[in-house]
């Protein structure tokens, strides 16, 4: 899609500080980190959130994230780790290509929850 910020980091015309890339999906920093190395891991493929990505993606975009996650906690050294998906603007989704956040803990006053 066009005008969609993530599609236009998956493309290279916005940047974005990769923390894993493939050929189905690609994770990077949150531009607006809520704890030490927040990532937003995306399909690819523009699609909207989870009532569109279809299980193909979906099983493409899980079968990574251990090996983000722990890319993670080498890089960060978290305590624990939390994983947020929100649909739909009353859900809270602010932008409307499908992302996981991965949010690493760092213990209570982490700034988050
Ligand atoms: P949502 O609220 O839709 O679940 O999350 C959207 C996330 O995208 C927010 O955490 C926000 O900080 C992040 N975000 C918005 N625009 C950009 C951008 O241009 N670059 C990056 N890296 N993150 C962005
Ligand atoms: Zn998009």
């Amino acid at each position: 899609m066009s005008d969609c910020i993530f599609c236009k980091i998956i493309k290279g015309e916005l940047p974005a500080a990769k923390v894993y890339e493939d050929e189905h999906v690609l994770a990077f920093l949150d531009i607006s980190q809520v704890t030490k190395g927040h990532t937003l891991v995306i399909p690819k493929v523009h699609t909207e959130n989870v009532f569109t990505l279809t299980p193909d993606m979906a099983s493409r975009l899980f079968s990574v994230v251990p090996t983000i996650a722990n890319a993670l906690n080498k890089a960060f050294s978290p305590a624990g780790l939390n994983l947020l998906n929100n649909n739909g603007e009353a859900a809270g989704q602010t932008v409307f290509h499908y992302h996981l956040h991965l949010i690493p803990r760092y213990g209570k006053g982490d700034g988050f929850g």
